[in-house]
Order: structure tokens, then C-alpha cells, then sequence
């Protein structure tokens, strides 16, 4: 690799919320947006004599992502409580793990925009509970807390400096969010906080492979966020560099509703946080049967699978990278092209109208109500000739209005095409009386009007006029007026 001077070296620490029923070391529920301080019970407030029980879901999850980054699972990990006073701390620590964490030396590979491979390399993964939250704009001038969030349960990813840029940080969380998402071990979303990124910076100082010294910018809450908190950084360390300054250790807050980077703290007020194994829990033992057992149940993952779409149903990378955007809209591909027979056809209509009706609707295809059987039907109305494909699209709206078949849509709502000759010669004789000024102009020898009347026709039969039969139909009855 030729690293040159003022080159951004960016490495991430990213917290994920496992989608656990309850918390990491409490029976207390982990739902988002319940009245603040009622998901909270001794445990979890940290009252004498309350003894953790470790959540053995949290644990299924936190290996299944370990094992999907391709981590090395330790057989013994241990859970070290890592002290530091807040007031949305209520035990004065919170557990974690430290030296012995849950994974090591994994792998996660992307695919950038460009056609390269993104190859960054997964330093540790480990298991933590959450602490709660401080709400600053609740009451004027004091803060409240709420301890909902205290123990639900964490894996932190943290890479290897291996990101070079801020475009390619936003791409590896990107492909990384939906690999988890896949995984279905976190809903990952970042406005509820599922999916929290701190991120360590530096530009190396000459152009060999020694670093500068990076800093740690917190609060990178959206993907956009990100990258544009990553160029202001990498920015602002390369002037300094470039003034012949020097940069200095310390901790950034991204304040996304400025635009801005503040400082939050120096490294003269950096913790130290005096880990210790928590006494309280037994270390965490893996059998390594039990991991290959989780390991052999991974789904496919979003990359594999666009791979497999390339190949298996011919499709255009592109085509097969918006399919698999999410699970759910590649698991409603694969039963559509099960369904409609022909996989062009079913990515057509699935990228085409069935995406824009979701959008449309606002909808999460995972919450989209079509299924499979009701878009191959539409299909199958189209191609049949029941309905031209413009009215199959307002079949597929109407489906979703009313929950009807496509083909009782079509019947009870009149939709099928017309090539019937009186109702076609009805509509021609209107068309042709409605523009006298064209007739005269296609007589005069402008045929190109022919396009205009037929799509006049379309118009008055709302779609419904089978346009080959109304094409010959109109000519027939031009030439007949011009006889
Ligand atoms: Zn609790």
C-alpha cells in the first residue's frame, strides 16, 4: 500500500443492541419507548444483594455476530466491571469485558462502489450492558435520568485502523448493518440507538507507516453523520499538521445538530477506569461444540447472496444489490421468481412497482403486505393480455387497498382489457369527432398522429382498450374517412 502524508487512518468501535426479549443480566424488558424508570428492577439498579443472571439469548447472539465476522471464539471469556462515576450509572460500574473478551481476529469484507474489495479486519468483540439515559430537555434547568436502558444487552465490535477514508467508513457501516440485520441479531436502528459508532482518527504524519496521533469522536448516531464528521476531523488534523502543529490526544463529541465537533474531553481528564473480573458472575464458558453448532446456523450473508443472484438468476450487479438491500426484500425475490417462473420478470416488477408501492406506503418490505402469490398473478394478467401492463401496476395498488386477488380486482372494478370491436369502435368514432384538426392533418399526410389517436383512446377507456386492436381499429376507420 503506498501511504502518503495527511492520509486518514480511521478505526471503529461500534455498539450493537441484541435483540433480546430481556436484559443482559435481568428478567426487565428491553422494549424501546416505555415510560421512563419502568423496565427496572434491584439487578439492574445495582441494590445490595442483587446477583447478576447472565441472559443465555444475548449470548446465542453475541456469537452469532462474532462467528459471522469470522471471529475466533474464546473457549473462557470474563465479564470485568469497568468503574466510573454518572448519574446514569447507577451501579458506579458497568460490566463488560476487558482482557479476556468474548471473540478476536475477525474479518469483514465489503464491496465499494468502485468494483474494489473493502477488507477491514475485526480486532475483538465483546459483551457489555448498556447504562441508561440522561435527558437534559425534560425539566428547565436539571437533568433526569432514565434507567430503562441500564443492562440491556451489547456487543461492541472495535476494528483494526483499517478504514482509509470517510467514504469508506460509511460503507463498511453501511454493508455492516445489514450483514447484522441479516443475522437478525439487532434491529440496528440508529435513531433508537441499537447501532452507536465512535470512531478513532488520524492522518499519518510522513509516508511511511507510522501513525499520527488519533483522536476519539463519539456521537456518530447516522451514516451521514459519519462521513461528515470524519472529513471535518481529518480536515482539521491536516491543517494542523500542515501548520507544523501537533495533534493532541483527545475526545470529540459530533454535535449533528450544528454540523460541528467539539471538544469533550482532553486527555489530561481521560479515565482510568480500574477494570476488575466482576466477582458477581462466573466467567463465561463456550463450549466449542455449541459454537460450531451456531456457526453451521448462520443464514446466507447479504454479499453471498448478491453473488448468488448474479449467477443463479442471471441478474445485472446492480439489479442484485438493490434485491438484497434487505432480508426481507430477498427472501420476497426468491418466492416471487418461485412464484412468476421467469427471474427478469419478477426482478422487474419487484424493482419497478412493488418497490415504489412500498416506498409509496412507507413501508418496510418486511412489513410490506403482498405476497409472492398476488404478484404472480398480477404477472400472469399481463402477460396473459387481461390487462396491459400500466393497468396491471393499478391492479397491484388496488390489491394492496383492498386485500382482493388481483383477479377479483380486475372483475369487480371492470380493469380488463377491451379488444371487443363495437365498445373499440365506440370509443375510435369519439376520439376521431373529439379532433377534427388531426384527422385533417394525418389526411394531409402527418401519420405520426396515429401514436396521438391511439393514446387518446387509451385516455378515454382508461387503459382498458387492448392498444394493438385499437391501433388497427383507428387506422381502419381513418382510411374508411378518407375514402
Ligand atoms: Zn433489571
Amino acid at each position: 500500500m503506498g501511504a502518503s502524508a495527511g492520509e486518514p487512518v480511521i478505526g471503529l468501535e461500534v455498539h450493537v443492541q441484541l435483540r433480546t426479549e430481556e436484559k443482559l443480566f435481568c428478567a426487565d424488558s428491553t422494549a424501546f419507548g416505555a415510560d421512563p424508570n419502568t423496565h427496572v428492577c434491584p439487578v439492574c439498579l445495582g441494590l445490595p444483594g442483587a446477583l447478576p443472571v447472565l441472559n443465555s439469548d444475548a449470548v446465542e447472539l453475541a456469537l452469532r455476530t462474532a462467528l459471522a465476522l469470522g471471529c475466533t471464539i474464546h473457549e473462557t471469556s470474563i465479564f470485568a466491571r469497568k468503574n466510573y462515576f454518572y448519574p446514569d450509572l447507577p451501579k458506579g460500574y458497568q460490566v463488560s469485558q476487558f482482557e479476556r473478551p468474548l471473540a478476536t481476529d475477525g474479518r469483514f469484507t465489503v464491496d465499494r462502489e468502485d468494483g474494489e474489495e473493502l477488507s477491514v479486519r475485526i480486532r475483538r468483540i465483546h459483551m457489555e450492558e448498556d447504562a441508561g439515559k440522561s435527558i437534559h430537555d425534560r425539566f428547565p434547568s436539571a437533568t433526569a435520568v432514565d434507567l430503562n436502558r441500564t443492562g440491556v444487552p451489547l456487543v461492541e465490535i472495535v476494528t483494526e485502523p483499517d478504514l482509509g477514508s470517510p467514504e469508506d467508513t460509511r460503507a463498511f457501516l453501511q454493508a455492516l448493518k445489514r450483514h447484522l440485520e441479516y443475522l437478525d441479531v439487532s434491529d440496528c436502528n440508529m435513531e433508537e440507538g441499537s447501532l452507536r459508532v465512535d470512531a478513532n482518527v488520524s492522518v499519518r504524519p510522513g509516508s511511511g507507516q507510522e501513525l499520527g496521533t488519533k483522536t476519539e469522536l463519539k456521537n456518530l448516531n447516522s451514516f451521514s453523520g459519519v462521513e461528515k464528521a470524519l472529513r471535518q476531523e481529518v480536515e482539521r488534523q491536516r491543517r494542523i499538521v500542515s501548520e507544523g502543529g501537533e495533534v493532541e490526544h483527545e475526545t470529540l463529541l459530533w454535535d449533528a445538530g450544528r454540523s460541528e465537533i467539539r471538544t469533550m474531553r482532553s486527555k489530561e481528564e481521560s479515565h482510568d477506569y480500574r477494570y476488575f473480573p466482576d466477582p458477581d458472575l462466573p466467567p463465561l464458558v463456550v463450549d466449542p461444540a455449541r459454537a460450531e453448532e451456531v456457526r453451521r446456523g448462520l443464514p446466507e450473508p447479504p454479499r453471498e447472496r448478491k453473488r448468488r443472484f448474479v449467477t443463479q438468476y442471471g441478474l445485472p450487479e446492480y439489479d442484485a444489490g438493490v434485491l438484497t438491500g434487505s432480508r426481507a426484500l430477498a427472501h420476497f425475490f426468491e418466492d416471487a421468481v418461485r412464484e412468476v417462473g421467469d427471474p427478469k420478470a419478477a426482478s422487474n416488477w419487484v424493482m419497478g412497482p412493488v418497490l415504489q408501492e412500498a416506498n409509496q406506503r412507507e413501508l418496510e418490505m418486511a412489513d410490506f403486505p403482498l405476497t409472492a402469490e398476488s404478484l404472480a398473478q398480477v404477472v400472469e394478467l399481463v402477460e396473459e393480455g387481461t390487462v396491459s401492463h400500466r393497468v396491471g401496476r393499478q391492479v397491484l395498488g388496488r390489491v394492496l387497498d383492498t386485500g382482493r386477488s388481483p383477479r377479483e380486482v380486475v372483475e369487480e372494478e371492470g380493469l380488463a382489457q377491451v379488444s371487443d370491436a363495437s365498445a373499440l369502435e365506440e370509443w375510435v368514432s369519439q376520439v376521431l369527432s373529439g379532433h377534427p384538426d388531426e384527422v385533417e392533418r394525418y389526411r394531409a399526410g402527418e401519420e405520426k398522429l396515429l401514436g396521438f389517436f391511439v393514446g387518446q383512446i387509451m385516455r378515454l377507456s382508461q387503459g382498458r382498450a387492448d392498444p394493438k386492436e385499437a391501433n388497427r381499429v383507428v387506422r381502419e376507420a381513418l382510411q374508411r374517412q378518407g375514402a
